[in-house]
């Protein structure tokens, strides 16, 4: 009889999951990873009191109730609230963009001049048919938004220009854009 039904390469996030639910289902599952430890990518280590994510700062969120019921049965989360802000040239910004960045990027009150500004910076561009992410990117938010908000942090997070980076991210999920 064979010892295993599946072997899972990757104790992150999805290997983890696929285990506690393949084990669920009366299979069993032996999960390795290349790594000393578990979690993958979410790894943290306690250093001296300080919670360390140890690849880079990660933060849950969903707008899913049924994945965060989910999440929940594993873990207690704290109530940590993400307030980015971008530099820009040496302005700051806030992430993500909202009316206070519109307001404080085009001197605007309300949502609907905003509504205005970032369609006609659409149309300019001219772009219909989307290639690699900086088009993807400036079809659906525009000339500023694009060069001020998100050229910057996607190079230096992919570490390679933008219009070399495929557009798949922003064609399942638009730009988050908050008019309040
Ligand atoms: C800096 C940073 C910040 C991020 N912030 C967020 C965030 O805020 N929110 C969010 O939702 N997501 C974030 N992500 C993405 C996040 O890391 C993933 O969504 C999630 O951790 C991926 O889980 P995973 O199991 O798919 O992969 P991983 O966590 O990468 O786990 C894969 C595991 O497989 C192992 N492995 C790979 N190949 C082999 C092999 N051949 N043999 C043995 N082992 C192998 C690796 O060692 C690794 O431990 C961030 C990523 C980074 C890098």
């Amino acid at each position: 009889m064979k010892e295993y039904d599946y072997l899972i390469v990757g104790a992150g996030l999805y290997g983890a999951v696929m285990a506690h639910e393949l084990k669920k289902k009366g299979k069993k599952c032996l999960v390795i990873d290349r790594r000393d430890h578990i979690a993958g990518n979410i790894y943290c280590e306690d250093i001296e009191g300080i919670h360390v994510h140890k690849y880079g700062a990660h933060i849950f969120h969903t707008s899913d109730k049924k994945i965060w019921d989910y999440m929940n049965q594993f873990a207690e989360f704290n109530n940590y609230i993400n307030s980015p802000v971008a530099v820009y040239k040496d302005e700051l910004y806030n992430l993500p963009f909202n009316m206070n960045t519109f307001s404080k990027m085009w001197n605007i009150r309300t949502p609907q001049e905003a509504k205005e500004i970032i369609e006609k910076q659409r149309k300019e561009t001219g772009i219909t048919d989307p290639q690699n992410l900086e088009e993807q990117a400036l079809f659906l938010g525009g000339r500023d938004i694009y060069e001020k908000l998100i050229k910057g942090y996607t190079e230096k997070q992919w570490g390679k220009k933008v219009y070399r980076t495929s557009g798949i991210y922003y064609q399942t999920s638009a730009i988050p854009i908050c008019l309040r």
